[in-house]
């Protein structure tokens, strides 16, 4: 059965959409851990993050980075944290994290309240940002 990140994907499933490419998609976090807290997927669906074959990893990583560059421009954090955590949802996906304290990096930490107007309007500005610096 497919997981719900491939449906994410397949527009089957409603996303905050932040960018994508061929192989990649990144969107919001539903359950965020601080304002702008972005999942990026590859495409190829693969539950175990180390098992993606060396090309499709280390283009995740790229692809997050530059996520992470939009995601720093837009929001105001001390930096943009990397999690890769996979216990929930069997598609491998690394959390980006627009930190301004350290304590929301736990992912056990109390979630943000964000607004879905709050949740769109952070989704519109960063892609349009990620559009902006790679095109
Ligand atoms: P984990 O597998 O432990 O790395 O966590 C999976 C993450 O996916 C959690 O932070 C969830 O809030 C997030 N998540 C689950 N379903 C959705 C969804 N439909 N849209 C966006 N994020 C989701």
């Amino acid at each position: 059965m497919a997981s719900i990140f491939t449906k994410i994907v397949n527009g089957e499933i409603p996303s905050y959409k932040i960018a994508e490419t061929e192989d990649y998609y990144a969107f919001l976090d539903i359950n965020p851990l601080a304002a702008g807290h972005t999942l990026c997927i590859p495409k190829k669906e693969v539950d175990y993050i180390f098992d993606l074959d060396d090309d499709t990893l280390a283009g995740l990583h790229l692809f997050a980075k530059k996520v992470a560059k939009a995601l720093e421009t837009c929001l105001p954090c001390k930096r943009v944290g990397v999690l890769v955590i996979g216990t929930e949802v069997p598609h491998a996906h690394i959390h980006l994290i627009p930190f301004q304290h350290e304590a929301q990096m736990a992912i056990t930490s109390i979630k943000a309240s964000i607004s879905k107007e709050r949740m769109a309007e952070i989704a519109q500005q960063v892609s349009t940002q990620y559009e902006t610096m790679n095109t």
